[in-house]
């Protein structure tokens, strides 16, 4: 048994190593396939034995292996993270050989939002951006989900209102008050989303995070870390109050005060 576990964590690791490629090169409109990793500061290609997750970083001392550019934490911290992801959600009580096809597909749609959040939630942070890759890829994988597991009036109503409320309320301030408020990337990510948690609980992610960014914005502007012209990314709130919904649903009911049930 503690075979699969170690094999399960092996796999999480090395999808952490691809994802570190992709919060690299996709905010930089970059190739995630092509070509192999290098230093950016000597170029020196990393070799498959100088890429191993969390090793490699480990035996390097976290520097390039040519000149002595150091590696960031961040690389071997994605990698655990993920590696830990694919361990809490594999569904190992099933035993590995009668896992049925919806729980592999579950374990997949579940693996795919932890992962893609993460990127995300790293991205917006540094860029300002939550880029379209990321979210179209959430969308192939959690609308057949969606659609094998809820009625109709749920997920498609729910991506209706996910992305059209958010989208006609920018719409309103942009053209009455001619502030941009949330960016693209923000309400396709409600959209998404909405056909995840249906209608009601979109509509609690969009209060809450909006919440979330007015207590935490006022707290920066008070402490003069920022003045109210900052452009501030709202995607983190909106990824953490999401992940409380998905993956800690009585927790989030607790700390809800919006009554939307
Ligand atoms: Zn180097």
């Amino acid at each position: 048994m503690a075979a699969i576990y170690f094999l399960v964590f092996i796999f999480g690791l090395l999808i952490g190593s691809f994802l570190n490629v992709v919060i690299y090169r996709l905010p930089k409109n970059l190739s995630v396939v092509r070509p192999r990793s290098s230093c950016p500061t000597c170029g020196h290609q990393v070799a498959w034995y100088q890429n191993l997750p969390v090793i490699s970083y480990t035996v390097l001392r976290g520097k390039c292996a040519s000149c002595d550019q150091k590696i960031g934490i961040q690389y071997p911290l994605v990698e655990m993270l993920v590696g830990l992801f694919a361990v809490l959600l594999f569904p190992f009580e099933k035993g590995l050989l009668g896992i049925e096809h919806l729980d592999l597909f579950k374990f997949i749609v579940e693996f795919s939002i932890a992962c893609v959040f993460l990127a995300h939630f790293i991205i917006d942070i540094k860029h300002q951006l939550l880029p379209d890759k990321l979210n179209l890829y959430l969308l192939a994988v959690v609308t057949p989900f969606a659609a094998l597991s809820y009625p109709p009036h749920y997920w498609v109503l729910g991506g209706v209102v996910g992305f059209m409320g958010p989208y006609l309320v920018t719409l309103f301030f942009l053209k009455v008050r001619g502030v941009v408020g949330l960016g693209g990337g923000d309400i396709k990510l409600f959209g998404i989303l909405g056909i995840l948690l249906g209608p009601i609980g979109v509509i609690n992610t969009i209060f809450m995070s909006s919440l979330a960014g007015s207590i935490i914005g006022l707290g920066l502007i008070a402490s003069k870390r920022m003045n109210k012209n900052t452009a501030l990314a709202f995607g983190p709130y909106i990824l953490v109050v999401a992940t409380l919904q998905i993956f800690f649903p009585d927790l989030f009911d607790m700390i809800n005060p919006f009554v939307f049930n």
